[in-house]
């Protein structure tokens, strides 16, 4: 089969695969990019498969840079775009159910698609647009079916990831997933515990993002997958709790991904449990105020001392999830009234702790950060006009009484 008008993304791409055939190797598109352009989707980046070598790539081309050397692949800058070339590779003997013992480089097209995930990613297309497909991948996606490659089990059992991978798949493309195939991760999905949370954490975001984000669920939980993600254990009604938010309602980011999940499954220790999913600490300080805030929202409105604390970013995501759950949203009014703050953070007091002990000459103690916060507050309340003079006054007045 030929493709009859290549997207601009590939036809960009002619003059690498004509250099590294040139100097007689063969190039191919590989992997996701040739998926979509049979499903018709956006192309985001695509990827070149190769039977020279990596030392052999960088010999054609001026500027490479070496991002994954020992896999295989090296980054080609052409112009203003960035190519991944990858050798072709077999990966022999996965002992540890997670990572190959050894890449192997090989010169046989066939030999790397056929330890590729699913038929529909094991497809290969020349510069030209013919398809090459040695595993029906293309009767998979107009079946809108996930198919292991091979021997389920047996690929299960090389890299246990591939069932996360499969999952998020029905959730970003709408395809299910075929019998045998969802046989063997019900059978396998313990597997998962062999796996980095690192990499788990990429496909459960992706699927909870994704636009069939109700699919991806549906089969997590058949699949009984969830058992073996970190903090989900035992987790099957919130998850179809979780089921009760349309599709529709997308989940555009990964903290408002987290906030819901977090909510909706009643997690009480959100630290802790995003600490087992290894997020950043900026990323668990901010969704933990934000279901503190959610939580609250249940049954108050918010007031000024709530939306000071929480800041911008909070009260925006809290607002986004109720909306997204079927509850009312007051996002514009919160954040308007918000904008109005007379400040948005202590530092932005007219007064600052040395102002303080130089005017009342006090030596320091933890007074000084009750009064701070004293003044803080009847700031942001308007109680006091945020003004040095002023402020140093209810300061000394403060400090007698106290
Ligand atoms: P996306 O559109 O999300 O980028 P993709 O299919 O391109 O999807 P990638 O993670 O970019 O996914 O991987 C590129 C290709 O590499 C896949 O299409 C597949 O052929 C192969 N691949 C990736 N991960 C695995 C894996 N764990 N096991 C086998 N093959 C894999
Ligand atoms: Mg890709």
């Amino acid at each position: 089969m030929k493709m009859k008008q290549l997207p601009e993304e590939f036809l960009k791409a002619t003059p690498i695969m004509e250099a590294i055939e040139a100097a007689g190797f063969e190039a191919y598109f590989v992997g996701g990019s040739v998926r979509d352009i049979i499903l018709n989707h956006h192309i985001h980046d695509v990827d070149i498969a190769t039977s020279a070598f990596p030392e052999e790539i960088k010999q054609i081309f001026p500027r490479t840079v070496d991002v994954g050397i020992e896999h295989g692949t090296v980054l080609v800058l052409h112009g203003d775009e960035e190519y991944e070339i990858t050798t072709f590779r077999t990966e022999s003997t996965y002992q540890d159910y997670r990572r190959p013992d050894e890449v192997t480089f090989v010169r046989s097209l066939s030999e790397d698609l056929k330890r590729r995930d699913f038929t529909m990613n094991a497809l290969a297309m020349t510069k030209e647009g013919e398809l090459i497909d040695l595993f029906s991948g293309i009767e998979a996606i107009h079946q809108k079916q996930i198919i292991a490659v091979g021997n389920a089990s047996e690929r299960f059992h090389e890299d246990a990831l591939r069932m996360m991978r499969g999952l998020r798949f029905t959730s970003q493309l709408d395809f299910d997933i075929e019998e045998q195939t969802k046989q063997a991760i019900m059978e396998h999905h313990a597997l998962l515990e062999k796996i980095s949370v690192e990499r788990i954490y990429i496909e459960f975001i992706k699927l909870l993002t994704a636009e069939y984000r109700n699919k991806g669920l549906v089969s997590f939980v058949e699949t009984g997958c969830f058992n073996y993600c970190p903090g989900l254990k035992g987790q099957q009604e919130g998850l179809e709790k979780l089921l009760t938010i349309p599709n529709e309602a997308i989940f555009e980011t990964d903290t408002i991904a987290w906030i819901t999940l977090i909510y909706m499954l009643h997690i009480n220790e959100v630290t802790s449990f995003l600490r087992q999913w290894k997020c950043s600490n900026k990323l668990i300080h901010h969704v933990d105020k934000s279901v503190t805030q959610l939580i609250r929202r249940d049954t108050e409105e918010w007031d000024i001392l709530s939306l000071y604390e929480s800041g911008e970013e909070v009260i925006s995501d809290v607002e986004i999830v109720r909306e997204l759950i079927g509850l009312s949203s007051q996002k514009d009014e919160a954040l308007n009234i918000y904008k109005e703050l007379p400040i948005k953070s202590i530092r932005e007091l007219a007064v600052s702790g040395k102002d303080i002990l130089n005017v009342l000459e006090e030596s320091p103690g933890p007074w000084l950060g009750q009064l701070l916060g004293h003044l803080e507050k009847s700031v942001v309340l308007a109680q006091l006009p945020n003004e040095k003079e002023a402020l140093l006054i209810e300061g000394k007045k403060w400090k007698e009484s106290h």
